[in-house]
């Protein structure tokens, strides 16, 4: 089951902006599924600095977040995994269009295959944990 279509916007100096955006009947949040196998996939997501206003941990953020922010993460923590210095990773989610189109932005990168490959693998990350009702 596709979740989401995600889109290229441009990726310009390390920098990839993308939009994403839950398709009608995908769930727009994690609330409810189960994330665990996403932090035992990827060790690194449970150290993620998260400023989600909460002062919650990105696990706990993660139980109950949009599904983009997790996309987010988990291209963050993938070009950390593909060699990206995770010092100089950061991203950030926002809301572009009510009620479920989000801007996310990656700053970090090291080229734009790396970009590409990394969304390629957040993608089927999420499809193959079957993120989905
Ligand atoms: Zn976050």
């Amino acid at each position: 089951m596709k979740l989401a279509t995600v889109t290229v916007h441009s990726y310009e100096a390390g920098t990839l902006r993308l939009y994403f955006e839950p398709l009608a009947g995908a769930p727009a949040t994690t609330a409810g599924l189960d994330v665990g196998p996403l932090f035992d996939e990827l060790p690194g997501l449970a150290k993620h600095r998260c400023d989600n206003g909460k002062h919650r941990s990105f696990c706990d953020e993660a139980r109950d977040t949009e599904l983009a922010h997790l996309f987010e993460h988990l291209l963050i923590e993938l070009a950390a995994t593909s060699g990206a210095p995770r010092e100089q990773l950061s991203g950030a989610t926002n809301l572009d269009e009510a009620p479920a189109r989000y801007r996310i932005r990656i700053s970090g990168l090291q080229s734009a295959v790396q970009a590409e490959v990394c969304r390629e693998n957040a993608m089927r990350l999420l499809k193959r944990l079957k993120l989905c009702v």
